[in-house]
């Protein structure tokens, strides 16, 4: 199996809690507040890794959670922050939201890092409360939650070049003949199945070429394997089209050439639109001459190479001309393959649903907020109740139609609703 599809569970580092903490020194019977701050949660990070070139890793692994931030100490000491996680992904990996498949980050670059997750933010410790009329306060916030969220990865290759044509053309013996490095591929019973990353120097240039495995007829429509590793070959710049002029297939290496290229059709436009290069491989083969003739005088209007992947003959020449023709066609990735970067957004909308006769009120940046509150004593009380203004929570509730003495829940307190006027 090739691992192109993951879908994983993150979750950012929860906030350490502030400190309530006064100083002690000789002769001083009751010093200032000294309640340090919580540290922060840790980020979850995606970084976009060289040499990988599957999803593979995330195989077993489903869960990733970052460290939390330490508690805020006496004496002004500031909790340590979380550690952040890096989560190391390919090049050409595409993150969407899992429940609305949004795409929140189309990776294409080596090295480029990605903060999908900030960790919460650490409880500010009594230190901070501290005020003319409150020179002893008793309060210290709870560090905030970390946040939470499934992603699905999606990786697309990228390469300069794609390789395409029928099962035992010689694609992949034409890759490991003229790329120097090969990629590291974990031990897969079958690696004709993964799709196959070289890097090609040639004269003092290099590109990336992709071997996907044989494209066979139906292909477009899932039959066989092709479907799903075409999309590797989306993201090329332009194809080699290798042919079969052996004359050992029992097939006409002109039908071949169509039906390859009704495939790429019916999958998508962009995909049949690339430039192609067509090399007639297996010339060392005694009926190749004729059927090179043949294939000649029937396609006129591409560019073709005579080839033997085995012997290396006609090599130079296939990766002169496609040298030639990437410079004429550089990289471009349509708007809807750019990195668009769309932070998870907080949503204000406040949602309030009934359970068992109690009104809960859902917010999830609201709750996070709440759960920082230390409601027992009545500064805490008072932001809380701020907070609950500002919100526009008893509008939403008085909405759903909460009634004097009614139960009220939201993050995980309950109140009795009463209207103040
Ligand atoms: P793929 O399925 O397109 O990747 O094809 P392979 O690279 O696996 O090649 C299929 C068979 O064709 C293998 O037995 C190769 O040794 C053979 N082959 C590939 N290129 C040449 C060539 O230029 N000449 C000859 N005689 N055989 C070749
Ligand atoms: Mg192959």
């Amino acid at each position: 199996m090739f691992f192109d599809y993951a879908k994983i569970f993150l979750k950012s580092g929860d906030g350490g809690s502030g400190s309530v903490s006064f100083r002690r020194e000789k002769y001083v019977p009751r010093g200032g507040p000294d309640g340090g701050d919580g540290g922060r949660g840790g980020h979850i990070i995606f970084k976009v890794t060289g040499g990988m070139t599957t999803l593979s890793d995330f195989r077993y692994q489903h869960h990733f959670k970052a460290q939390n931030g330490q508690a805020g100490g006496g004496a002004n000491r500031t909790g340590k922050d979380g550690q952040d996680l890096y989560i190391p992904i390919p090049k050409g990996t595409v993150i969407r939201d899992a429940a609305s498949h949004q795409i929140l980050a189309d990776l294409t670059e080596e090295g480029t890092e990605y903060l999908i997750l900030q960790g919460g933010r650490g409880g500010r410790g009594n230190a901070r409360f501290a005020s003319a009329t409150r020179q002893t306060p008793q309060i210290a916030e709870k560090g905030e939650p970390g946040r939470e969220l499934w992603v699905e990865l999606e990786l697309k290759l990228i390469a300069d070049v794609g390789l395409v044509g029928y099962p035992n053309v010689g694609k992949s013996t034409l890759i490991s003949r003229i790329s120097a490095a090969k990629p590291k591929i974990a031990d897969y019973p079958f690696t004709t199945l993964i799709p196959n990353l070289g890097v090609v120097e040639h004269k003092g240039r290099s590109f990336v070429a992709v071997d996907i495995p044989g494209l066979i007829a139906g292909a477009h429509q899932g039959v066989g394997l092709g479907l799903q590793f075409l999309r590797h070959v989306e993201r090329t710049r332009i194809l080699v089209h290798l042919v079969d002029v052996s004359g050992l297939t029992g097939r006409d290496p002109y039908q071949d050439y169509l039906q390859i290229n009704k495939e790429l059709e019916a999958y998508s436009r962009s995909l049949a639109d690339k430039p192609q290069i067509v090399a007639l491989n297996k010339i060392d083969l005694p009926a190749a001459n004729g059927l090179i003739k043949e294939f000649q005088s029937r396609v006129s209007k591409v560019k073709i190479i005579t080839v033997s992947a085995a012997t290396g003959e006609g090599i130079p020449d296939l990766l002169d001309a496609v040298i030639e023709m990437l410079d004429r066609y550089p990289q471009q990735f349509t708007p809807s393959e750019m990195s668009e970067f769309i932070p998870p957004r907080d949503d204000f909308t406040i949602k309030i649903t009934r359970d068992k006769g109690a009104y809960v009120v859902q917010n999830i940046a609201l709750e996070r907020r709440i759960q920082r509150f230390n409601l027992n004593n009545d500064d805490s009380l008072r932001s809380f109740q701020r907070l609950i203004k500002r919100w526009k929570v008893e509008e939403a509730l008085i909405e759903a139609g909460v009634q004097e003495g009614d139960t009220v829940r939201i993050a995980g307190f309950e109140f009795i609703y009463s209207r103040e006027d």
